[in-house]
């Protein structure tokens, strides 16, 4: 395929999605800006993160300001905006002051509700009450990943503690703006069974703090650590089994799932004869919180998946056994 120029003036991506709002199923516009990326991607980096494939050193103030221009001339009445960046929205060196007011300020003409991401060093009062200041409703999702520090570093190298997390969820709650927190299943050098509890476990202390609870499986994308791994069979992205496992698991806040590349060697998969139902069940039951929709779900992998969450704890591996054990 041949690779297209990235333009500064144009955004990501653009699309219309199903959402939950006051309760109710509406529709959400969803803005990929291409910003500069996340400082932490330049610096360090997370293990399974390639957003800055996404992102353009030269983008300007006035680029970025341009770009959701021209995506909210896409926007028909969605009641629902989120706006990507790859990084962090309140982020001044990824959008400045200038653009983050200009973007709020647009949002806040045309939607009842607004959500960006952002890291929790980045959520502070000032940021904060400038954004309510322009915006209806305001929604901050934030990508803790795991409640587990030690997870949280070595697994994934994300360079912050629960501790940081919750002092931004502190300011958020005293803003009056609803948090969504981002919990990763299967981060590398975990085995399947051992994410399957790590998650569970992040989703009942969580719980106790944000609104909507969203379950991001790690996806292998280009140039990262986890593809390095699986290129190698050292990783096996998750099973859809697994996702299914994990949001049948009690809470008291809505959890969703929307998997980026579901279906694929590179994204959350079965067997791929089952993938395509499994997919459409955690679709509807990010919408409608109906537990029921797994009860009809089956197929012969199901019987793998429960052999691989053995075999990996009896072998004490957490690399792809089924590709290891296999002549190459
Ligand atoms: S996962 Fe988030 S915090 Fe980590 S490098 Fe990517 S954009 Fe930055
Ligand atoms: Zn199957």
């Amino acid at each position: 395929m041949k690779k297209v120029k990235a333009n500064p003036k144009m955004p990501v991506a653009v699309w219309s999605e199903k959402e939950i709002m006051d309760g109710q199923i509406v529709d959400s516009l969803v803005v990929v800006l291409r910003s500069k990326g996340c400082f932490w991607s330049r610096k360090n980096g997370c293990l399974m993160c390639g957003y800055n494939n996404d992102c353009l050193s030269s983008v300007s103030s006035e680029d970025l300001v341009n770009q959701f221009e021209l995506a909210i001339g896409q926007h028909t009445n969605q009641p629902y905006l989120k706006i990507y960046t790859s990084g962090s929205f309140f982020d001044p060196e990824e959008i400045d002051m200038v653009a983050q007011k200009r973007i709020l300020e647009m949002a806040g003409q045309k939607a009842g509700q607004v959500l960006v991401e952002s890291r929790p060093e980045f959520v502070t009062a000032e940021n904060l009450q400038r954004a309510t200041d322009l915006l209806k409703r305001l929604e901050v999702a934030i990508g803790l990943e795991t409640a587990n520090d030690d997870i949280r570093a070595k697994c994934i190298n994300k360079g912050f503690l629960f501790s940081d997390y919750k002092r931004a969820c502190d300011i958020l709650k005293k803003n009056d703006a609803s948090i969504r927190t981002y919990l990763l299943l299967k981060p590398p050098y975990l085995t399947e069974g051992e994410s399957i509890a790590d998650v569970k476990n992040s989703i009942e202390r969580v719980s106790e703090i944000s609104q909507t609870i969203s379950i991001n499986p790690v996806n292998v994308q280009r140039g990262t650590v986890v593809e390095g791994l699986w290129k190698r069979r050292y990783y096996r992205p998750p099973w859809l089994w697994s996702l299914v496992e994990v949001l049948r698991a009690p809470s008291k806040v809505r959890i969703v799932s929307a998997p980026s590349g579901g279906g694929s060697k590179r994204g959350i998969h079965n067997c791929g004869k089952c993938d395509k139902g499994i997919l459409n069940a955690i679709r509807e039951f990010s919408l409608r919180g109906e537990i029921n929709i797994f009860n009809e779900l089956d197929c012969d992998c199901r019987e793998e998946w429960l052999d691989t969450l053995e075999l990996d704890n009896f072998a004490g591996s957490t690399g792809d056994l089924a590709r290891l054990m296999k002549p190459q």
